[in-house]
């Protein structure tokens, strides 16, 4: 499975988070032997210990939302934090990576699913975060795109149009704002059962689980 979903995510040019929530290091450990070095966790009490046993290379990406308080935890390591959806995180992400004498990655995290029980902003919102004067004094992220999760349902043409409007959103939030801005380039949309329509809308970044864990 691993091998034929790299190859076909590979010429499609989007890269692989293997989500790795509720696995167990052995299972980490052989997806990592084959070559994966990008996993997902959503929790950061899961994370942390992960992070703790496992090789120093893996890149630990923060897919599920986050509370404030668990900004310090994954601040020293974490290469990406797709799950961003208010000023106050972001403030909290860039005072803790200050800390840390890094630059932290992160992905703003949209509400594109017709559920309303799922996380994430819309565009009104994020408009607002760009244009407050306490972004502007953020100086330890770099926001390097959007991410979004379709609806959970059986319907491709509505997974289908929620990703188009996640594109949508991508392409004109780089035309108005940044531009100029060489890490704003990814859109992480994409899961197990989805990702291949993700694939048609333009995806660059697939969050595969149970596909590739079984
Ligand atoms: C669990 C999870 C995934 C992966 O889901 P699968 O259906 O197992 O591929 C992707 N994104 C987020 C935010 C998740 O929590």
């Amino acid at each position: 499975m691993f091998s034929e979903l790299t190859d076909e995510l590979k010429t499609a040019g989007a890269k692989l988070v293997a989500v790795s929530k509720t696995q167990t290091n052995e299972a980490i450990t052989a997806l990592y032997n084959s070559g994966q070095r990008a996993f997902g966790e959503n929790r950061v009490q899961e994370m942390l210990p992960k992070h703790k046993a496992l090789p120093k290379d893996i890149e630990w990406h923060q897919i599920g939302h986050l509370q404030t308080n668990k900004v310090k935890a994954i601040a020293p390591f974490v290469a990406m934090i797709h799950s961003v959806d208010s000023l106050r995180l972001l403030l909290e992400i860039d005072k803790e990576a200050a800390k840390n004498n890094r630059k932290i990655n992160v992905l703003l995290q949209f509400h594109i699913a017709s559920e309303d029980s799922k996380y994430g902003m819309n565009y009104r919102k994020v408009r607002a975060i760009l244009e407050d004067k306490k972004f502007k004094t953020i100086s330890n992220i770099n926001i390097c795109g959007v991410m979004g999760m379709a609806t959970f349902t059986e319907d491709d043409t509505l997974i289908r149009s929620e990703f188009r409007d996640l594109k949508k959103i991508f392409d004109k939030l780089k035309r108005d704002y940044f531009y100029d801005n060489e890490d704003f380039t990814e859109i992480s949309m994409g899961m197990s059962s989805d990702y291949k329509i993700a694939l048609n809308e333009g995806t660059t970044m697939v969050r595969i689980g149970s596909l590739l864990f079984g």
